[in-house]
């Protein structure tokens, strides 16, 4: 499995990056549906308490990672869709849990992609049909596939080391691979409203992503992170309360993914914006930024314990404020598009930082379409 390093690793809920404690959110702004704030709350929820430079936090997995070797005869997709063998990898742990399983009985079957990618997930959740359903499902959607993370032991820094071990979407916790396929759903209603809007393809992938299920021993953290196009997913995550709350976490994480494939589009194209925020904001010499100095460039509306907005949280880095203003994109563009009811002011429309830092992010990601209403 080819994992990327701490750098390329994102968490959701500050999991794995200069997480802090979180506190309620404070007022509305993004909270553009009836969701928005309560998700955001959510997205507050704590994590390790790593050093993003320090290494901490950098997932080491204490199982071999999952290692299918490409098969000359399986020439990879186009880029949004997986390979067989790319499925293969993702699906199982190892290969020695894709064999053990009889995913080999599938190699027959690899003249037809979808074919095969199904007798995977036959093989994988064979002992819970829904939970095979809801995988296939998920593939007709988007063609995104859903396996088991490797176990995985993280320092947490103050917060301890944090063990996770795969854990199947079977049983209770099936609601979040059915919250997933849901979210894919919307993924593909919203991006072709979108274009249909724009009449323009937009090419923002979602497509083709593996969702790996892992379970945090006797935490609550880290609820999601993405790395290869790939998400790994915590059914113990605090930020996975609902079908919304995950929606939304998804599309943040896609996004990570999105900057990456990118060649780390944020950290270039937002980092004198952000520093100049921090910079700004940041009134004592060893504090945090100040709230109310935050508060019109927050693409959010939730803090973290001392105030301090998700995207603007020391030691998170610009990653996090590219990935609140994906989100931010997208509740907007749910709005213009009849999705969710609608919010308040546009981001763009706030302080002349939001708009560059909006226009920039749009004619990256999302094809130039901004469908959101002109600013006064
Ligand atoms: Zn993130």
């Amino acid at each position: 499995m080819r994992r990327r390093p701490l750098a390329l690793v994102w968490c959701a809920g500050l999991a794995l990056a200069g997480c802090t404690t979180p506190s309620a959110p404070v007022g509305t702004a993004g909270a553009a549906t009836g969701t928005g704030a309560t998700s955001a709350t959510a997205r507050t929820s704590t994590g390790p308490g790593t050093s993003a430079t320090g290494g901490a936090g950098t997932p080491t997995p204490t199982a071999s990672a999952a290692s299918a070797t490409p098969d000359p005869g399986d020439p990879p997709g186009p880029p949004d869709e997986l390979s067989v063998a790319e499925a293969r990898a993702r699906i199982f742990v190892d290969d020695a849990a894709a064999v053990a399983a009889g995913a080999d009985a599938c190699s027959g079957e690899r003249a037809e992609r979808g074919a095969a990618i199904r007798c995977l997930h036959d093989k994988a959740w064979s002992g819970s049909p829904a939970t095979r359903a809801a995988a296939d499902a998920l593939f007709e959607l988007t063609g995104g596939v859903v396996g088991l993370e490797p176990a995985q032991h993280m320092e947490g820094g103050w917060r301890g080391p944090i063990e996770l071990v795969p854990e199947a979407p079977i049983g209770r916790h099936l609601r979040h691979l059915t919250w997933i396929v849901d979210a894919n759903r919307d993924f593909v209603r919203f991006f072709a409203a979108l274009e249909a809007r724009a009449g323009k393809k937009v090419g923002y992938r979602y497509r083709g992503v593996a969702y790996r299920f892992t379970r945090s021993v006797n935490k609550a953290t880290p609820s999601a992170y993405a790395y290869d196009w790939q998400v790994a997913y915590n059914v113990m995550g605090s930020l996975h309360w609902s079908g919304d709350a995950v929606r939304e976490t998804l599309f943040h994480e896609i996004f990570h993914l999105n900057d990456a494939a990118h060649g780390d589009w944020s950290p270039r194209a937002l980092s004198a914006i952000y520093e100049g925020i921090m910079t700004r904001c940041t009134k004592r010499p060893t504090g945090p930024p100040e709230h109310a100095c935050l508060t019109p460039y927050a693409p959010g509306s939730t803090t973290v314990r001392g105030g301090t907005y998700y995207a603007f949280t020391p030691g998170n880095g610009v990653m996090e404020y590219g990935a609140e203003l994906a989100l931010r994109y997208y509740r907007e563009h749910r709005a213009a598009l009849g999705m969710q009811p609608a919010g308040g002011k546009p981001f763009k429309c706030g302080p002349s930082d939001n708009g560059v830092a909006w226009r920039a992010l749009v004619d990256e990601f999302f094809g130039g379409v901004d469908l959101t209403a002109p600013c006064p």
